[in-house]
């Protein structure tokens, strides 16, 4: 089956010099909630908000998303407390975002299991397929053939940012509502940016507590603690896809964290 590779479309980040922060500082001990249920789910379910709005939480919303996870992989997901609303608006940028991650080369087997699903979705609507992949061109990667194509980055990063506003609620047990920014290490670009790899080097050298999760092949994250406050998420999805995630913290929450 064909693989893909590293695409191709990225924005730097705003503000590189805001990534100072990340230079190697004092490890504050960790005393948070990390790895816990937070206090949210363990009240009732009308004391409990949204991790993504003020409106209150009638259901659970899976962290990572569940389609993400193959069918028999789907055993003791995370949830966290979400609205109608947030429980069912991303679904189609969810799958889009799964079946492109699943085609990069450097995931994993299980990856490839998922991609199959894609692949399905892909036979029936072609269309799809076509808008999905409109500009796939053949690229030579250490000799070997694959291919490169765009990425809808505005959707990757909207789910990303979903996944990790999920990931901080569950982790601090409060809303992170405020604008994230997503940084997809593995993706290349056509066209490098000046600063680029500096920022991805940054962030990659920074170092991650691991926090466990009940499907590593699937998802795992650490966290890298800033100060004076603050935290960046290292995502890795299917053991290959890295994704940079940290909320821009306004003033009067800076003191929660
Ligand atoms: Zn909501």
């Amino acid at each position: 089956m064909m693989r893909f590779t590293r695409h191709i479309r990225i924005q730097l980040l705003p503000g590189v010099n805001r990534l100072r922060r990340l230079q190697p500082a004092a490890r504050e001990p960790c005393s948070l909630l990390i790895g816990q249920t937070p206090p949210e789910m363990t009240k009732s379910k009308t004391n409990a908000l949204c991790y993504m709005c003020d409106q209150a939480a009638t259901t659970g919303e899976h962290v990572p998303p569940r389609s993400f996870f193959p069918k028999s992989k789907r055993v003791n997901l995370w949830k966290v407390p979400s609205c109608e609303d947030h429980n069912n608006d991303n679904k189609m940028d969810v799958e889009y975002v799964r079946g492109v991650i699943a085609t990069q080369l450097g995931t994993n087997a299980t990856a490839q299991r998922v991609l199959e699903v894609s692949m399905r979705s892909w036979d029936y609507r072609p269309a799809l397929f076509k808008r999905t992949f409109h500009d796939l061109e053949p690229v030579l990667i250490n000799g070997k053939e694959s291919g490169a194509f765009s990425f809808d980055l505005p959707r990757v990063k909207s789910v990303m940012s979903a996944v990790a506003r999920a990931l901080a609620y569950r982790d601090f047990g409060r809303q992170f509502m405020g604008k994230w920014r997503v940084l997809c290490a593995t993706l290349g670009s056509r066209k490098p940016t000046p600063g680029w790899d500096k920022v991805r080097d940054l962030l990659t050298q920074a170092s991650y507590d691991p926090i466990p999760t009940p499907v590593p092949d699937v998802f795992e994250y650490g966290i890298h603690r800033t100060k004076p406050v603050g935290f960046i998420y290292r995502l890795v999805f299917y053991g290959g896809f890295v994704v940079f995630a940290w909320p821009v913290l306004a003033k009067r929450e800076s003191g929660g964290v």
